[in-house]
């Protein structure tokens, strides 16, 4: 039997300790110190490496990385199941070494750097010597790549960018992938002509001017960047989704917890019907994105993820939806506590529309989904939709005609089937 939801021991014996971990050495780091894992500060690093070297012992460092690409492959489904827990801590992927926007940048580095480039950047991502941060928006257009216009000239030996890009997450402090229009470069943030602006904080808005770097530091090939991207752009939101279950998890289980703590009008509120509606719609929400996820990540280890775009698609627009109604319903359910920032309720809510734009609109996806659903039908022919109740009738009564004709009982009993639809209709 093939159709299978079960975990195998050995993994969840690892998720059972990564629940534990999480809950008992990365909570607590990041409740008291805040940013640690990221930071360079040595004693920042003497508090986070020894976590870290944990989850390396534990073979669970850098699970997202296929073994195709150098990575120790245990594919999509279970770092989605890794990622569900993960998600609860805003700390937890980069002491797991799954952190976004590094995994998808390191995602291709990794399918499409020469030897040299995986030297400079893949290992040092891996390892954390470094960050990365993938440099795409521009600031006249973010959902449409046609309007972008940073663009790298060749000149000798070099390739020198121009350009303006917006909303460059951690670019300040890291290694920069900016795509240009005719390819994707590697550029080191230090890099004489990159000018970061003071704001947006951590999103950075970028000046590239007459920026030099060799020519080795295009990635893949020259005018290949769009491929580039969607290729990173795939891995990244499919990661996303993953986190994000655990988002709506932790939102749950508060609203279900409180429901069962809080009493109001005589009873504890999880005995009035609109809280036990909150709660099983909520119910009901949680697993269809958590199955829609799970499925995705597995057609992407049995297939590719470029097999995989309408479900990833479908995931990043569903994502945001999921968060914001489960999210929203739990919040409420907590009543005043819900509105203020004693519980990670009101971020999780506030957080919803950003979920709704980053990594690309929901309008975008939503229109990728059509597109490709609809690749799989074609018009009805002539006037009538194929379920066209009469016209299969008629063709079903041609397949019993010698029947209809040769027994009077099994014609009326035709007839009446046949009567009964005309007078409904
Ligand atoms: C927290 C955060 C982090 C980010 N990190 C990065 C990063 O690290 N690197 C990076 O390059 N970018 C990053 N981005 C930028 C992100 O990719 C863009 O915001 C996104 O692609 C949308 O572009 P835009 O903001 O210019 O919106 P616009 O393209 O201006 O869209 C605005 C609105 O117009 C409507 N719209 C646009 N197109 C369509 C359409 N085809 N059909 C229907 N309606 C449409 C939608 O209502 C949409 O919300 C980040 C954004 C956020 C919020």
């Amino acid at each position: 039997m093939a159709w299978d939801f079960s975990t195998e021991p050995e993994f969840q014996e690892q998720l059972d300790w990564v629940s534990e971990f999480c809950r008992t050495e990365v909570e607590p780091l990041e409740l008291v110190f805040p940013g640690a894992p990221y930071s360079r500060d040595p004693k920042a690093k003497a508090l986070a490496d020894p976590l870290k070297q944990q989850v390396r012992d534990r073979g669970l460092w850098a699970l997202f990385l296929d073994k195709d690409l150098g990575g120790p492959g245990f594919g999509q489904l279970k770092l989605a199941l890794l990622n569900e827990i993960l998600g609860r801590y805003r700390s937890a992927p980069v002491v797991f070494g799954t952190q976004a926007p590094d995994t998808g940048n390191m995602e291709i580095l990794a399918a499409y750097g020469t030897p040299e480039q995986k030297d400079k950047w893949l290992d040092p991502l891996m390892r954390q010597d470094m960050f990365s941060a993938y440099s795409m928006t521009e600031p006249q257009g973010g959902s449409d790549p046609t309007m972008f216009r940073t663009r790298a000239v060749r000149d000798g030996d070099e390739w020198v960018i121009n350009g303006e890009k917006w909303f460059t997450s951690g670019g300040s402090h890291a290694v920069i992938i900016v795509m240009c229009v005719n390819g994707m470069f590697v550029v080191p943030r230090d890099t004489p002509g990159v000018e970061i602006m003071s704001y947006p904080q951590v999103h950075n808005h970028i000046r590239y001017t007459d920026v030099r770097v060799p020519a080795g530091n295009l990635l893949g090939p020259e005018d290949g960047a769009r491929v580039l991207a969607q290729r990173r752009l795939g891995g990244g939101r499919i990661h996303h989704a993953m986190r994000t279950v655990a988002q709506v998890r932790l939102a749950f289980d508060m609203m279900c917890e409180r429901a069962l703590s809080r009493e109001s009008h005589g009873r504890v509120i999880a005995e009035h019907q609109m809280v036990q509606e909150a709660i099983a719609d909520s119910y009901a929400e949680l697993n269809m994105l958590r199955l829609l996820v799970l499925w995705t990540a597995w057609t992407i280890d049995n297939s590719s993820t470029q097999a995989a775009r309408t479900q990833i698609a479908a995931c990043k627009y569903t994502c945001a939806r999921v968060l914001r109604e489960v999210s929203y319903r739990a919040l409420h359910v907590l009543g005043s506590l819900g509105t203020t920032n004693l519980t990670p309720l009101q971020a999780m809510f506030a957080g919803s529309p950003t979920m709704a734009i980053a990594d690309g609109v929901d309008e975008v996806h939503k229109v990728t989904v059509a597109r490709n659903v609809l690749k799989g039908y074609s018009p009805q022919e002539g006037l009538w939709p194929t379920e066209y109740i009469p016209a299969r009738r008629e063709a079903a009564r041609k397949k019993y005609a010698g029947l209809i004709a040769a027994d009077p009982d099994l014609a009326a009993w035709a007839d009446m089937a046949e009567r009964s639809i005309t007078r409904r209709a």
